[in-house]
């Protein structure tokens, strides 16, 4: 078959590379002109001229995100290990609190890790570990879901503060008093009740497109598939059986489509197409998180605790230390997740607030200079309890979707993308 995917982000690539392997055709269609999606280099950033590469926002991932580090192997063999600095789980606050996983295996990895956290007290402990416990007994089935403000209703409130609503914050995007419990259980599960190394940290070590996007449009492109940047699909017609893919100046005939956007751009598509009305109507619910990124260079950086230190007041953010990962000297990228009055702080305001946290923690410090600052409004889908997520089949015959936001356990990650493009492209083969 011959495939158009509309869409070069993780999910769109997911799907294309299984779909080519399988022995089809696929063609990706992406809007923009660096691939990559939500996770990708900024093209102001791509001439070497105008110093090292950022990218749209800091990402971190986990040693549980199988799927995805499968398909970078499967595009360029070595990256799932060279694509990232490596390191055990910590969580390490230099307000006070210190959490960092310890090389054991699974489950003593973990409860060492709790057991010799520093700042918290020995019930704090024990009640994070119950809780990790709790975990392994849940039932992932289709109940009714909760927040995770009301699932750790019973957890210490430092427990709270510096273990589950920082994990939760990072990887929902979504504040516990509205975030998914059955989601955020289910990331929980997967990367602390497996093998010790799927705890893992994973830093990209390389900049976003680098890592997967663009060594997998090179695998397809050199396996009979395209791939069009600078490619914005407006709308999408039926032609007989097939389906026809519109761009301004040029149309193409595909046997099948994905559309493998965010969910407000495949509203877009979707909207004129009769049968996808119910669809589009409940995509038009969704609400989303913003993520900001801050990247700024110190004349000189102190050597950090970790690769990336956390900070909880008064707004919370993880500061990534560049040089460990991206090699890039006395450079930091800072992070905050979620809505809130921060995101509204102007450069100045922001300076002033990471060169607190960072003399807290080492003492006088020459001031920061801004680098860049990113805000992506819409980084993610808010992942509420019993929020729809729509099947990778449409209403429409030979209609896919694929994306973060589409049927699956995960909430709008890597993962989540790279799973739910590989899942697509498995449920189009099974029904052609
Ligand atoms: C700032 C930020 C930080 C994040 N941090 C993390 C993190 O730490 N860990 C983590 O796992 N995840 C993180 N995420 C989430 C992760 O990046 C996303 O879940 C993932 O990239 C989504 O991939 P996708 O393929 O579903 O969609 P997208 O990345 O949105 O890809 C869709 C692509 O479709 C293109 N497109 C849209 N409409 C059209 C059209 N009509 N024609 C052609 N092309 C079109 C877009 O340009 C885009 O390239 C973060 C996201 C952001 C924004």
């Amino acid at each position: 078959m011959n495939i158009g995917i509309i869409g070069g982000g993780w999910s769109g690539f997911a799907a294309a590379v299984e779909l080519t392997r399988a022995g089809h055709r696929a063609t990706v269609y992406e809007a923009g002109k660096v691939l990559g999606g939500r996770a990708r280099r900024m093209a102001s950033t791509q001439d070497a001229s105008a110093g090292p590469p950022l990218d749209n926002g800091q990402h971190l991932l986990v040693g549980a995100y199988g799927e995805t580090l499968r398909l970078m192997e499967t595009v360029s063999p070595g990256s799932s290990r060279t694509g990232f600095l490596r390191l055990p789980l910590a969580l390490v606050y230099p307000e006070g609190v210190s959490i960092r996983v310890q090389p054991l295996p699974a489950p003593l990895h973990l409860a060492a890790a709790l057991l010799f956290a520093r700042g918290l007290v020995l019930s704090e402990k024990f009640s994070a570990i119950r809780f990790i416990q709790a975990l392994k007994k849940i039932d992932f089935m289709p109940t009714a879901d909760i927040t995770v403000a009301e699932a750790l209703a019973g957890q210490p409130e430092k427990v709270r503060r510096y273990l589950w609503e920082p994990i939760c914050v990072a990887a929902l995007n979504t504040p516990v008093e509205q975030a998914s419990f059955r989601v955020f259980a289910r990331v929980l599960k997967d990367a602390l009740t497996g093998k010790a190394a799927d705890s893992d940290f994973l830093i990209p070590a390389r900049d976003l497109s680098a890592l997967f996007p663009e060594p997998a449009a090179a695998w397809l492109e050199k396996d009979g598939g395209a791939v069009r940047t600078r490619t914005r699909i407006t709308a999408l017609q039926r032609s007989g059986a097939q389906w026809k893919a519109l761009w301004d100046g040029g149309e193409a005939l595909h046997d099948r489509i994905i559309v493998a956007t965010a969910p407000a751009h495949a509203i877009d598509l979707l909207r004129p197409l009769n049968d996808c009305r119910t669809l589009v109507c409940e995509l038009d619910k969704y609400s989303y998180q913003p993520i900001l990124t801050v990247y700024a260079e110190y004349p000189v950086l102190p050597k950090f605790p970790a690769p990336l230190i956390g900070w909880v007041e008064p707004v919370p953010l993880f500061i990534f230390d560049m040089q460990a990962s991206l090699g890039l000297t006395n450079t930091i990228s800072v992070v905050a997740s979620a809505s809130g009055p921060h995101l509204e702080w102007d450069d100045a305001r922001w300076l002033r607030e990471i060169d607190a946290r960072m003399q807290q923690s080492f003492g006088p410090l020459p001031p920061p200079r801004l680098i860049r600052r990113v805000t992506e409004k819409r980084a993610t889908f808010a992942c509420v309890p019993n929020m729809f997520r729509p099947a990778v089949k449409t209403p429409c015959a030979g209609l896919f979707l694929a994306g973060d936001y589409v049927d699956g356990p995960y909430p709008a990650t890597l993962e989540g993308a790279v799973r739910s493009g590989v899942q697509c492209a498995q449920t189009l083969l099974a029904t052609s």
